[in-house]
C-alpha cells in the first residue's frame, strides 16, 4: 500500500483544510461539501485528512465496526458481550462510486433465502464499513436520485435500515460526509445540500509560485512516497497532537456565551437559512473552531470563521444566484448583533471595510442592505412565491445594467433588417422566473426517474407483477404465492405453511416519472428584438430552466441568428450554465430558423448516442418568421418523432401564424408566451 499524502503537506486550500480539521475536531460539524473545479487535489486531501482521524476500537469479528464499549443493541452480528475480543484499527474511509447499486450502499437482504429457508441473511455495504469513519463521495451530485434519498435518511437517523417485504435489518451507520462537485454539472437537492454541514469553493490557485510548490511537491511524492512521507511526520504528528487536544477540550466544555449564540441566530437569520440547522451547524463549528484555537470559549471570530463554511449553501436561493456568500453583509449582521456585555466582543482583530452607512444607498431605516444592480435575481433568495408574485404583477422587469441596452438596440432594429454581420445587436435582460405549466413526453419512458414524463421505474407506483430478471428485491407477494400455490400437492406440502420455491418469486413492476432532455431552440434574431419581445422571451426560456431543474431534467440550448444556428449549452445537467449563457444571449439579425431546426436534429442524435434512455423535449421559441436560410419543411422533418412544443412569440395587432404553421410541420404543441405564465396544464403532443 502506497503511503498516504500527508495532510500537512497539502499546499493552499486552507478553507478546506480547516472545514475538514474543524471535522475531525467534532463530528457534529456534520461532514462538507467541496465544490470546484476538476483536478484541484480534493481527493488527496480528504483521504490525507482520513489518515488523522484517531484510532476506533471495534469488536473483533463485527461487519458493522461495534464500540465495545457501547455496542449497537441491532447490530447484526450481535449482540455482542462486554467481555468480547476488541481490535484497534484506523478510521475507516468509504468512497461511495456514483454508479453503485442500491445493495452495494445498503446492503442487500436475501429475500429469496429468507422465504425458503427461514434465514435472515445480510450482506453489509457501504454505509457499514464508513460507520464511525469517512464516506466519501467524489461527484456527490451525480449520485442517482434514489441513492440521494437512502443516504439522506442514513445521514439523519444515523441508521441504516433495509427492508425487504416485511423482513429487515438494522444497524448504526454514522459517518462523516464529505462530497465533492462541480457545479459547472448540475447542483444538488436543497436536501442534500442541507445535509452537508459545511461547504467550501476550491479553486487552484493563481499564484505561479504556489502551483510551482504544488508541482513540486506532487512530483517528490510520486517519485518516493516513503521518504516524502517520513519529512512530513513531524508535521504529522503535531496536527494530529492538536487535533486530539482540541477534541479534549471540547469534551471539556466550550463555552458559548448567550451573546454569541444570538450572534449566530441573527448571522442565519440575516441570510434567510431555512430552519433551525444552520444555526446549530454555526455553533458547532465555532466551538470546534475555539477548540482547535486551543480556547474553551467561543469568540467573534470562531463565529465569523463558522458562518463563511456553514451559510453559502444554506441561504434560501436560486440555482441562478451565484454561490458563495456577501461577505460584507456577514460583516454588518455580526457587526449589528454584537452586543455589548462581552468582553471579547468589540475587539476583533479585521474591522470589517465597510463600516454601517459608509455605503452611499444604504438607508439607515432600512435594514435590509441593497443587494446591487442584480437585485432583481438576487431576489430569488426571498422565494419562489414571491418571484411568481412579481411575474403576475405587472410588466415584465427589466433588471440588469443590460436593459439599457436592450432598449436602444431594440428602438434601431428594423425587422429583418440588419444582417448579422456588421448588424446591431443587442442583448436583452431577463425578468424574474415564474412558474410554467408542465410539458410532458407523451407515451411510457424507462429514463432516469425525475419529475417529468411518465415512465417505468424503480420506485413509484405499483402496476403489475413480473417474473424478476436477476435476484428479486421487490417482491410481489400476492403474485408470488398465486405462483406457488398450484404446485403444492407436488411438492409434497401436508401442514400449514406454503411451500416455496425461487422459481415462485414475482417482483413488481413501478411507474414514475422519468427525467428527460428539455432542448430549447431558441429564435435570437432581429424579428424578436424589434418587438421588444427578447426580454420576455429570455424570461420565459429561464422560467423553463428553473422547471427543468426542479424536474431534474438535462437541459440543452439551441439558438439561431444572422448567419445561423449555435449549440449555446451542449446537454447537461447544470442549469446555471444555461441561465448564464441565456443572460449573455445576444439578440438581431435575420431568421435562419432551418439551421436552428437542423442543429436541435444534430444535438439530439449525439444525445441519443451517449443517453439512450433519456427522452427528448423540443421547445422551439420563435415567431416562426424564418427569413434566411434552408428549407424549413425539411428540417422539421429531422425532427420527426421527436416529441416537440413550440412557443409562440408572435405580437402585435397584425399576426401571421407562422408558429402555428411551423407546430403543425412538427406535430408540436402550441403555446403562447403568455400561456407559459398562466396557465396550468399537460402537454400533450398532437398525433
Ligand atoms: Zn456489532
Amino acid at each position: 500500500m502506497i503511503a498516504t499524502y500527508p495532510f500537512s503537506a497539502v499546499v493552499g486550500l486552507d478553507d478546506l483544510k480547516l472545514a475538514l480539521v474543524l471535522n475531525a475536531v467534532s463530528p457534529r460539524v456534520g461532514g462538507v461539501l467541496v465544490r470546484g473545479e476538476k483536478g484541484t487535489a480534493k481527493s488527496t486531501i480528504v483521504r490525507a485528512l482520513a489518515a488523522q482521524l484517531p484510532s476506533v476500537d471495534v469488536v473483533a469479528g463485527c461487519r458493522f465496526a461495534c464500540d465495545p464499549a457501547a455496542p449497537d443493541p441491532d447490530c447484526p452480528d450481535g449482540p455482542h458481550d462486554p467481555g468480547e475480543h476488541r481490535h484497534r484499527r484506523p478510521a475507516s474511509l468509504v468512497e461511495l462510486p456514483v454508479g453503485a447499486s442500491e445493495d452495494r450502499l445498503v446492503g442487500s437482504l436475501d429475500v429469496e433465502r429468507a422465504l425458503t429457508e427461514g434465514v435472515k441473511a445480510f450482506e453489509p455495504g457501504l454505509l457499514a464499513g464508513a460507520h464511525r469513519g469517512v464516506l466519501y463521495v467524489d461527484e456527490v451530485n451525480l449520485l442517482h436520485d434514489h441513492l440521494v434519498d437512502l443516504l439522506l435518511d442514513a445521514a439523519a437517523l444515523g441508521t441504516c435500515y433495509v427492508e425487504r417485504e416485511g423482513v429487515s435489518v438494522r444497524h448504526a451507520a454514522r459517518f462523516l460526509l464529505v462530497g465533492t462537485m462541480n457545479p459547472e454539472e448540475g447542483e444538488l437537492r436543497p436536501q442534500l445540500l442541507d445535509r452537508f454541514g459545511l461547504t467550501v469553493e476550491v479553486k487552484a490557485s493563481r499564484d505561479p509560485d504556489e502551483r510551482a510548490e504544488v508541482v513540486r511537491r506532487r512530483m517528490a511524492y510520486d517519485a518516493s512516497p516513503e521518504e516524502f512521507v517520513a519529512r512530513w511526520t513531524a508535521q504529522e504528528s503535531a496536527l494530529g497532537e492538536r487535533i486530539l487536544r482540541a477534541r479534549a477540550l471540547l469534551r471539556g466544555g466550550v463555552a458559548l456565551p448567550d451573546t454569541r449564540l444570538l450572534q449566530i441566530a441573527a448571522v442565519c437569520a440575516g441570510f434567510e437559512v431555512d430552519g433551525l440547522r444552520a444555526d446549530l451547524v454555526t455553533a458547532n463549528a465555532a466551538m470546534a473552531h475555539a477548540a482547535w484555537q486551543g480556547r474553551d470559549r467561543v469568540t467573534e471570530e470562531d463565529v465569523r470563521v463558522a458562518a463563511r463554511l456553514s451559510l453559502p449553501h444554506r441561504r434560501r436561493r436560486d440555482p441562478f444566484d451565484a454561490p458563495g456568500l456577501d461577505e460584507d453583509l456577514l460583516e454588518e449582521l455580526l457587526d449589528r448583533h454584537r452586543g455589548d456585555d462581552d468582553p471579547d466582543g468589540g475587539g476583533t482583530p479585521d474591522t470589517p471595510p465597510d463600516g454601517p452607512g459608509s455605503q452611499p444607498d444604504q438607508g439607515e431605516a432600512g435594514p435590509t442592505p441593497d443587494p446591487g444592480p442584480n437585485s432583481q435575481l438576487d431576489r430569488g433568495e426571498t422565494g419562489h412565491n414571491s418571484q411568481l408574485d412579481q411575474g403576475e404583477a405587472g410588466p415584465t422587469p427589466d433588471p440588469g445594467p443590460n436593459s439599457q441596452l436592450d432598449q436602444r438596440g431594440a428602438a434601431d432594429q428594423e425587422e429583418g433588417g440588419d444582417d448579422s454581420l456588421g448588424g446591431v445587436t443587442a442583448v436583452a435582460g431577463v425578468g424574474a422566473p415564474y412558474r410554467v405549466p408542465v410539458m410532458k413526453v407523451p407515451g411510457l419512458g424507462a429514463g432516469a426517474s425525475g419529475r417529468r414524463s411518465r415512465a417505468r421505474t424503480p420506485r413509484g407506483r405499483a402496476t403489475g407483477a413480473r417474473v424478476p430478471h436477476g435476484k428479486v428485491k421487490d417482491l410481489h407477494l400476492p403474485a408470488t404465492l398465486l405462483a406457488a400455490a398450484p404446485y403444492q400437492k407436488e411438492r409434497g406440502r401436508t401442514g400449514a405453511g406454503l411451500l416455496l420455491r425461487g422459481g415462485d418469486l414475482r417482483e413488481v413492476v413501478r411507474e414514475g416519472r422519468e427525467s428527460n432532455l428539455v432542448l430549447f431552440v431558441v429564435d435570437a434574431s432581429g424579428s424578436m428584438a424589434a418587438r421588444r419581445r427578447m426580454t420576455a422571451v429570455k424570461t420565459a426560456v429561464l422560467s423553463l430552466l428553473l422547471d427543468a431543474y426542479q424536474r431534474r431534467d438535462k437541459v440543452g440550448l439551441v439558438t439561431f441568428r444572422g448567419r445561423g444556428a449555435e449549440v449555446a449549452l451542449p446537454p447537461t445537467s447544470s442549469v446555471e450554465a444555461g441561465a448564464a449563457r441565456l443572460r449573455s444571449l445576444p439578440t438581431g439579425g435575420r431568421t435562419p430558423l432551418a439551421e436552428g431546426l437542423a442543429r436541435a436534429a444534430e444535438v439530439l442524435r449525439v444525445e441519443r448516442m451517449r443517453d439512450p434512455d433519456r427522452r427528448p423535449l423540443v421547445v422551439v421559441v420563435t415567431d416562426g418568421r424564418a427569413t434566411a436560410g434552408g428549407d424549413v419543411d425539411a428540417a422539421a422533418g429531422l425532427l420527426r418523432g421527436v416529441a416537440c412544443v413550440v412557443v409562440d412569440c408572435e405580437s402585435g395587432p397584425v399576426r401571421l401564424g407562422l408558429a402555428v404553421r411551423l407546430a403543425a410541420r412538427l406535430a408540436a404543441e402550441v403555446v403562447t408566451l403568455d400561456d407559459l405564465g398562466t396557465v396550468v396544464r399537460e402537454h400533450r403532443k398532437a398525433s
